[in-house]
């Protein structure tokens, strides 16, 4: 496509007090693309997302989204031009139903939209099973679930993932990266959060490695995944 970006940071510094977290990051992601952010623990992966959903206001630098600014927008109209955000550790509303989980995640409609629903629910067949069941009840792997679910019934154009994989089962791993690319095939573009830099490499198109708040390397995917130095600092030097 000619048109702008989906998703650009120019020279974003986010702070924390006197942390700064992010120290001026260049960040480009292309209609249809799969991105994925790789670091250690502590480089400033969630504080960037974080950013881009309005829940952290950057010292500085720009956020755009298709081309319009949307740093300083409040989140829930972050959420209403189509960024859709699964947070790290999978905070669903653990009281509430499988189905209220999802009403909450289409709150910007009026009413749950039906085919939004069942897209997600063909998606994920295991929360059609426990739609009436309280979230808090679930599966680590089926509460990431649910909370991708959630991010996907605002009808997002890019979806934000905070490590998918975090405390999962392998096979569970796996189930869910193979779903983060059928979501991609079916048009929605992703900035994907990961410590487990080798699945996500092999998912995405590209790859940013941040480290101490700095992109210090930005690659094709496939690139990266044979980079020595990504091979010794992220991918357990195999
Ligand atoms: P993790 O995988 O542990 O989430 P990360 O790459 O997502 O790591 P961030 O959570 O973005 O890293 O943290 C970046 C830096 O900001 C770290 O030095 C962290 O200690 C600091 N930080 C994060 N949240 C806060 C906070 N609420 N208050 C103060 N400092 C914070």
């Amino acid at each position: 496509g000619t048109g702008p970006p989906v998703l650009e940071l120019r020279g974003l510094r986010v702070s924390y007090g006197a942390i700064e977290a992010l120290k001026g990051i260049d960040l480009v992601v292309e209609e249809g693309e799969v991105v994925t952010l790789l670091g250690a623990n502590g480089a400033g992966k969630t504080t960037t997302l974080r950013a881009v959903s309005g829940l952290l206001r950057p010292r500085e630098g720009e956020i755009r989204f298709r081309g319009a600014r949307v740093d300083g927008v409040p989140p829930h109209e972050v959420v209403g031009l189509g960024i859709g955000h699964a947070p790290e550790g999978r905070r669903v509303f653990p009281g509430m139903t499988v189905r209220e989980n999802l009403d909450m995640g289409a709150y910007r409609f009026r009413r749950t939209p039906r085919e939004d629903l069942d897209r997600v629910l063909a998606l994920f067949p295991v929360l059609a099973e426990r739609r009436g069941q309280q979230a808090g009840t679930l599966s680590g792997g089926e509460q990431q679930m649910l909370a991708i679910g959630r991010a996907l019934m605002g009808r997002p154009g890019l979806l934000l993932l905070d490590e998918p994989s975090m405390g999962l089962a392998p096979l569970i791993v796996t189930q869910i990266f193979d779903i983060v690319r059928e979501i991609n095939s079916q048009g929605t573009t992703v900035l994907l959060v990961e410590q487990n830099a080798a699945q996500a490499l092999r998912l995405a198109d590209r790859g940013y490695v941040l480290e101490t708040g700095a992109i210090v390397m930005s690659a094709p995917a496939a690139e990266l995944l044979h980079d020595p130095r990504v091979r010794a600092a992220y991918l357990g030097g195999t």
